[in-house]
């Protein structure tokens, strides 16, 4: 049996594999003919194919920027309902439009079940004085995730505040005046830390991910 010979739902298991591994693994199945090509444009590949390596270098998929080499492939999978896409798309949004409305709502599927939207879209709400949404994404993450006070929480707190800056923000502070954490998640220990010598707490970490991600825009 030739791989042609191999029917439909093989073929579409094996590149959801590769797919789901990077997506540039999908690249030989386009250029092996129609019915490949068709297949690895398909809803099931595209909602779930890892896009990491796309979303590391943002100028390849921000409308306006080199050569656009990733946006069309990009829009396929956002169109879709990758995960990865609503969440680098609600970045570019914010970060690059002010339209945080825009971002947080692309996001909202996303959450509870992708911890990184539901804690990035906790933070923007600080940003914006939400207390109440911030609050409730907070524990959504809790619920769903882990604890804010855990390894996880600083891991993905962390890769924000990269990604974040992957999108070459401003640095302007501009949200500094409206910034609000919810007062019943204030680590008490936020201010006690000398920042010199005294690398951020776990207890505090998220509350000054949250400064740092205010910091940037
Ligand atoms: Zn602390």
């Amino acid at each position: 049996m030739t791989l042609p010979d191999l029917p439909d739902e093989i073929l579409l298991e094996i590149k959801q594999r590769c797919g789901d591994d990077d997506y540039r693994f999908l690249t030989p199945f386009v250029v092996a003919g129609k019915r490949s090509n068709r297949l690895v444009y398909s809803s099931e590949i595209l909602r779930t194919c890892n896009l990491t390596a796309l979303c590391v270098e943002p100028l390849d998929f921000i409308p306006g920027m080199r050569r656009l080499r990733g946006r069309p492939f990009f829009e396929r999978c956002l169109r879709e309902g990758n995960i990865q896409a609503a969440y680098f798309e609600a970045l570019r949004l914010i970060i690059h439009c002010g339209d945080f409305e825009g971002g947080l709502n692309l996001m909202e599927p996303n959450i509870p079940d992708d911890g990184k939207s539901t804690l990035a879209s906790a933070l923007f709400y600080c940003l914006l004085g939400d207390t109440d949404e911030a609050g409730y994404l907070f524990q959504c993450f809790d619920a769903k995730h882990d604890h804010l006070v855990s390894d996880k929480a600083r891991r993905i707190g962390q890769e924000i505040v990269r990604e974040v800056g992957s999108f070459y923000p401003p640095f302007g502070g501009y949200f500094s005046y409206s910034f609000l954490f919810p007062p019943a998640l204030m680590p008490e220990c936020a201010y006690d830390h000398d920042p010199g010598h005294d690398p951020v707490c776990h207890t505090c970490y998220i509350y000054w991910v949250a400064h740092r991600v205010c910091a940037q825009l």
